[in-house]
């Protein structure tokens, strides 16, 4: 129970809030919701709502909420030893245990992992990596990374440069230099309504060559993509994409980094999305389900090849300049440690595959004939509904309109928490790893009550 009843109050005046419209949420125009508490795929909240969150958090809450396993082992963690750093050897049992656990599920070819806090600062680490590697190599002018339009991969200087929208960068004087951008694989908005699924791969292939051809390869380090786009949309990749990028990566000796913030540890039906798609990452990136959220830990994997140059490098120059005072924190260890036996026990990545499956048919059945439903798509439990106002010209509504947005809130009123995607009239589903068939039949009952009062 909440001790204080000036909550809404003290957060208007005291708290900034990310990813939030500040003059609207001062004048008092936007909600508020106070969470209270948790419990499988259900939050409370302190009007005394409960709501079914079908976006996990922000696609986070793997196992679901209020696991005691979790709760108990960070507590246990906490009471023994809250903290050591973990420079220069350092290290607990959790954390020695944690790194043995992640490359035990990682990709083939994969050999240390470097623990963070956030996706964000994971990536910041990626980036540092991979110029490192370039120096260490005596390639000092091969720097540049791509990314993808859509991609997502943090919030900061460069991870917000790499990331593909323009919300994340206007006003911010990002991107910064060393970042280009190619074409997303995201068929349904593909530029030739004729290209088949293979045409459209060679059209994502083509764009590729031709700025690795303007740049010159030899400025280009590296490539990052998640394996299926997330925030940009959750877009599944066509048939057969990775293979042909990985082709061309590999042609002209440019590392991949596979950012699994999302996908990594079940999310897609797989441990791991590179297996699932048959990507060759030098570097993948974790977060999320590492802990499912119940503390912050990330980590970059760093695959063989650029392993035995960093060792090198250090050789030659001294101890790597790059640490974090949390880094392989105690706590997020302990949690992470406990959270992956529970994805193990639980069999998640069986059900998010298999429930995974369920959801989707059941989307499209409900919703598949309706003239202003253009998409439904998804692998695992990653599954987004696109509207348009005409199916077949594939005619998008304008922005100002707001549609994805209002079919979320009408969703929200019906105790079902989706996420209206940042771009596009897109309601993305991402919820708990352990959702159950009935509770999926939930979430579409109620979406399709929710699509009727907005679209008809
Ligand atoms: N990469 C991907 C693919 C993400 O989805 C996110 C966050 N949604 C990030 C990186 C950044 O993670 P964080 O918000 O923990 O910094």
């Amino acid at each position: 129970m909440l001790k204080n009843t000036n909550l809404e109050e003290w957060d208007r005046a005291n708290f900034f809030h990310p990813s939030t419209h500040l003059a609207e949420f001062a004048r008092g125009n936007l909600p508020q919701r106070v969470v209270t508490g948790g419990k499988g795929v259900h939050i409370e909240d302190s009007a005394g709502n409960r709501l079914l969150d079908a976006f996990a958090g922000l696609y986070c809450v793997n196992v679901g909420y209020g696991r005691p396993e979790i709760a108990e082992a960070i507590a246990e963690q906490a009471k023994e030893l809250a903290y050591y750093h973990a420079y220069v050897g350092h290290g607990t049992e959790a954390s020695i245990t944690l790194a043995k656990m992640v490359l035990d599920r990682a990709p083939k070819g994969m050999s240390k992992v470097y623990f963070g806090l956030s996706g964000s600062d994971a990536n910041e680490t990626n980036v540092k990596l991979i110029w490192y590697y370039n120096n260490i190599l005596g390639r000092p002018e091969k720097k540049k990374i791509i990314s993808r339009w859509r991609g997502y991969h943090g919030s900061g200087l460069m991870t917000g440069s790499l990331t593909g929208l323009a919300a994340f960068q206007q006003k911010f004087d990002l991107p910064l230099d060393r970042v280009i951008h190619t074409e997303a694989p995201y068929y349904y908005r593909r530029p030739d309504l004729n290209m088949s699924e293979a045409d459209f791969v060679a059209h994502c292939v083509s764009e590729l060559e031709a700025l690795i051809a303007r740049e010159g390869a030899d400025t280009i380090a590296a490539f990052i993509g998640e394996p299926a786009l997330g925030t940009g949309g959750l877009v599944p990749p066509p048939e057969g994409y990775w293979p042909a990028i990985q082709a061309v990566l590999d042609k002209h000796d440019i590392l991949l980094v596979a950012d699994e913030v999302v996908t990594g540890f079940g999310r897609l039906g797989s441990m791991f999305g590179s297996d699932h798609y048959g990507m060759r990452p030098d570097l993948i990136t974790i977060a999320k389900g590492l802990t499912s959220a119940y503390a912050p830990l990330s980590g970059s994997i760093v695959g063989d090849r650029m392993w035995k140059v960093l060792e090198e490098g250090t050789d030659r120059f001294g101890p790597i300049g790059h640490g974090w005072t949390y880094s392989a924190h105690p706590i997020g260890a302990a949690a992470g440690v406990a959270n992956l036996k529970l994805v193990d026990s639980l069999k998640l990545v069986d059900n998010a595959r298999d429930t995974g499956a369920y959801l989707k048919a059941a989307l499209k059945d409900a919703l598949g004939d309706h003239p202003m439903v253009g998409d439904i798509r998804g692998e695992g439990l990653l599954c987004a509904v696109e509207f348009v106002e005409d199916r077949d010209s594939r005619t998008f509504f304008a922005p100002a309109k707001g549609v994805g947005a209002a079919i979320n809130t009408a969703l929200l009123a019906r105790g079902v928490i989706s996420r209206a995607m940042p771009q596009g009239d897109i309601l993305g589903f991402a919820p708990p790893l352990c959702l159950s068939e009935a509770e999926a039949d939930e979430i579409v009952g109620k979406l399709k009550g929710a699509v009727s009062e907005v679209l008809g």
